[in-house]
């Protein structure tokens, strides 16, 4: 990061960036009130800081040694002047904000009828967003993959109706890019683009989905270290898309752990991050348990350590799901939920906003 003088010329601040740009990185300008920033992306060991920090008008040439600078406070703090947590809009949807963000849906679009039924009754629970797998990544080439996979026919008309479900009952819409081949035929249809667990070290994945100017919810592999994940999302927001929600949805159990939950769902990742960077960071707590009679604690658990949402499966009838019917919740459930969470939320906030978080 190249801080300029105060007084650095508009000529002098041009030259700074052919430099940076001479070597083949990219350089991002920010025009302060008081003086000019401009921040590297790219491969750094191709450009020598002794030199850039010589050039007329510098003041400092400063490097942040943190892999994931761009999603990081401090990178903020010093390049925007500002320590504001992002706030990720999509229509009257607000995450990161205030209140907490409820996204539901089933697991799998498996038909319109079922489609439409459990977004009119997750909507009536109070959800915000609804969610639904049109191409599902699956451990099993033997199990149902989602419509999206029978063919471009059945994937155009699933996505379809989940578009059309989401204006009829008033929510943003989200699916699964699974692979490139979709990215540009999912965009037409939905309003936040989904990366699976499976998929978050797919770089080339993330540099095309972050193209596509659509929110990214984005999720961290099972196995994935919290600087791991914070550094794959980087490769988000390094091609200018800073519209990213962070979402954790369990890591991998140990030992005996493995029969009891499907997951281990790692709460303290959710501060954590928090103060690590200022994107926002919701839950799903459905894949982490892998349970239905977790659920609902889980998820006030989640909204307890600082969640900015959540993100559940839910089915009218939980046994009828073709994928994940034992973490399905009914839309009662859901709805109990949403109403207890959002008291928790109320009440976490004021001591969040005490220790900064
Ligand atoms: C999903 O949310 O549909 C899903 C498959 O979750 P994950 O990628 O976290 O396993
Ligand atoms: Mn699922």
């Amino acid at each position: 990061m190249i801080i300029m003088k105060k007084d650095a010329t508009a000529e002098e601040i041009k030259n700074v960036v052919a430099e940076i740009k001479k070597h083949g990185l990219r350089a991002d300008v920010s025009r302060g009130e008081f003086r000019t920033v401009i921040g590297l992306v790219g491969d750094e060991s191709k450009i020598s800081f002794a030199h850039l920090a010589v050039l007329p008008g510098v003041k400092e040439a400063r490097t942040v040694e943190i892999p994931y600078k761009l999603i990081s406070r401090e990178y903020s703090e010093l390049f925007d002047g500002k320590d504001e947590s992002r706030i990720v809009q999509i229509g009257d949807v607000r995450i990161g904000g205030e209140k907490p963000v409820f996204v539901a849906g089933p697991c799998a679009v498996e038909s319109k009828q079922q489609l439409f039924r459990i977004a009119e009754e997750v909507k009536a629970a109070g959800a915000d967003i609804l969610r639904g797998g049109i191409f599902k990544p699956r451990s099993s080439v033997h199990s149902f993959q989602g419509l999206g996979s029978l063919g471009n026919e059945e994937a155009r008309e699933a996505l379809g109706w989940l578009r059309e479900a989401g204006r009829k009952f008033g929510m943003p819409v989200m699916t699964e890019v699974r692979g490139e081949m979709q990215a540009d035929l999912i965009a037409e249809y939905v309003d936040i683009l989904q990366i699976g667990a499976r998929n978050m070290y797919d770089q080339d994945l993330l540099g095309r989905v972050a193209k596509l100017g659509k929110p990214v919810l984005f999720k961290r592999h099972f196995g994935a270290g919290i600087e791991e994940f914070l550094s794959f999302s980087e490769y988000i927001v390094a091609e200018g898309n800073k519209d990213v929600i962070l979402c954790e949805r369990g890591i991998l159990p140990v030992g005996k752990g493995k029969g009891y939950t499907r997951y281990t769902l790692d709460l303290a990742a959710v501060p954590v991050i928090q103060k690590e960077s200022y994107l926002p960071v919701v839950v799903d707590p459905s894949h982490a348990a892998g349970r239905r009679d977790l659920i609902f604690n889980m998820s006030c658990a989640a909204i307890a350590a600082g969640a900015s949402g959540l993100a559940i499966e839910v089915h009218y009838n939980p046994a009828e799901a073709k994928v994940d019917a034992q973490q399905m919740i009914t839309p009662d459930e859901l709805k109990e939920i949403i109403d207890t969470c959002k008291k928790i939320s109320n009440t976490v906030k004021t001591h969040r906003k005490k220790v900064k978080i």
